[in-house]
């Protein structure tokens, strides 16, 4: 039970009408899977002033606070119980400023990920990060997450966008590490701390972000290979003739391919579905004219050297979409096969093969009605991987938790010994909490108990989430 009153406090901090209770906040605060928040109260501040009177009273009081972006993670990373309050950034949405010249742009937390993307277009300029939740994910959330997406292989992840940043500590203070410059070696680079640390250690709340060059050519084309190994080939060799040109490269397995294509989804295959395996291909490049050509040419030198098995190259924008869609509609196996587990894993392209064949395996060994689905960002060799246990699993004919629990570890375990991460983009959240060791060694994990116990001793930001408090 929240203390009324902190309650009347926190209310008179940000006025009536932002501080939800009851139902409201169950309206206002579901996540993207669809989990209902625990907590009874949810504060919506304009400012960062108010950020940090609301962190100042909730420390006094040992008060545990959530923060919330737009709620699409993937890790329970926004759950809450009934004894925490939820700090939503989404009033808090203004982008302060653009720098031209300087190419960064200033923004509040809460701002939109598409909307930052659209503001750089308008000033010529690209905000490179791009992912699915594009729509409704923040840069709040972007940060705290350190989010990947579908151009990590040529401008990096949210870390490598972000110049500097504000964040409000556990106590209320404000650390004010804007910074606009490429090179700034003045000390620690405090912004690290808040960067993939998933709100356990200050809450963001506005950013410095880096833009790039407004490309003035795309060029989209889905490709078909004989299996994994040639895909691979393909990625080396298109790599290495594009002239710095690849942004995007993703891998669908036929599974994948198969079930996002299928009639009921509405989305057409642009390619027949005997191969064994397909990729996503894109390039942004300076010159329309040219650029296209370049990407065809160099399908056209892997097709004559038999690397390639079939390719299409989109002529349009609807075309570019519909080769988009399939790949982006992740949510067909969970529609499809009811009960799945989500899987977000980074290890060597070199293992990939291998680990996927033997997670494959396992899963129809526990699970004779089984499905294992893979895609994912292959250059930054992040696999995306879904299980659908299937329908005797999903029946009850053992409990969730059971099920669950197998199928993390026929996930997970292979990953101890090749060096892998249970966590390439997604984060830990609750949910991958209790595997982080695989991934990290007891010293890591001392460490970041070491930054957490500095940083917030009484341990009221995202209690519980990333590790254990
Ligand atoms: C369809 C779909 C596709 C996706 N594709 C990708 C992908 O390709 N790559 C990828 O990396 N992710 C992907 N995701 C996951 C998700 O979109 C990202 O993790 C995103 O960065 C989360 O942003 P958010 O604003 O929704 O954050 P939230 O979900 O609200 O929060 C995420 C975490 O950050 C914390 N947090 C939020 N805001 C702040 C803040 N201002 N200060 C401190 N802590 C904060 C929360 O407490 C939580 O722990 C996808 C999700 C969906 C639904």
């Amino acid at each position: 039970m929240l203390e009324s009153s902190l309650l009347a406090d926190l209310r008179a901090v940000v006025g009536e009408q932002a501080l939800l209770t009851g139902e409201r906040v169950r309206e206002c605060a579901t996540d993207v899977q669809g989990h209902p928040p625990g907590a009874a109260a949810l504060l919506r501040p304009r400012s960062t002033a108010e950020v940090s009177q609301i962190l100042r009273l909730c420390h006094a009081r040992a008060q545990p606070v959530v923060p919330h972006g737009g709620r699409t993670n993937l890790v329970e990373g926004t759950a809450s119980s009934a004894s925490e309050i939820i700090l939503s950034l989404e009033r808090m949405s203004r982008i302060e400023r653009v720098d031209e010249a300087g190419r960064t742009m200033r923004v509040e937390a809460g701002a939109i990920l598409q909307r930052v993307q659209e503001e750089a277009e308008r000033h010529d300029l690209m905000f490179p990060l791009d992912l699915g939740a594009r729509g409704s994910c923040t840069i709040g959330g972007n940060i705290s997450t350190n989010a990947g997406g579908v151009r990590v292989v040529r401008f990096g992840m949210m870390r490598n966008l972000v110049l500097g940043l504000e964040a409000v500590l556990a106590d209320g203070t404000v650390l004010n590490s804007l910074n606009r410059m490429l090179k700034n070696n003045a000390g620690y680079d405090l912004k690290q701390l808040f960067i993939g640390t998933e709100g356990t250690l200050g809450i963001v709340t506005r950013a410095d972000l880096r833009l790039v060059p407004r490309p003035r050519s795309v060029a989209t084309a889905f490709v078909a290979c004989a299996d994994f190994a040639a895909l691979v080939r393909l990625y080396a060799h298109l790599d290495a003739c594009l002239g710095g040109q690849l942004s995007a490269f993703e891998a669908l397995w036929p599974e994948f391919y198969a079930i996002t294509t299928s009639e009921r989804t509405g989305h057409a295959s642009v390619l027949p579905h005997d191969h064994g395996m397909y990729g996503l291909v894109e390039t942004l490049g300076s010159d329309p004219g040219s650029d296209p050509q370049r990407l065809e040419q160099g399908l056209e030198q892997a097709l004559e050297a038999g690397i390639l098995a079939d390719a299409v190259v989109a002529k349009s924008e609807s075309e570019r979409r519909a080769i988009w869609e399939p790949r982006e509609d992740v949510w067909q196996v969970q529609e499809q096969y009811g009960l799945t587990f989500n899987f977000d894993v980074s290890l060597a392209i070199e293992e990939m093969a291998a680990y996927l064949a033997r997670l494959r395996r396992d899963v129809a060994a526990r699970f004779p009605h089984g499905r294992t689905f893979a895609f994912g960002h292959i250059a930054d060799g992040n696999l995306h991987v879904i299980v659908a246990p299937g329908a005797a699993a999903a029946e009850a004919s053992e409990p969730a938790e059971e099920v669950r629990d197998a199928v993390e570890r026929i996930v997970y375990e292979p990953l101890r010994a090749i060096g892998g991460s249970i966590s390439a983009e997604h984060g830990i959240g609750l949910e991958r909490r209790a595997h982080l060791a695989v991934s990290r060694t007891p010293e890591e994990i001392a460490t970041m108990r070491a930054l957490k116990a500095a940083l917030d001793p009484k341990r009221i930001l995202n209690r519980g989430k990333v590790i254990e408090s």
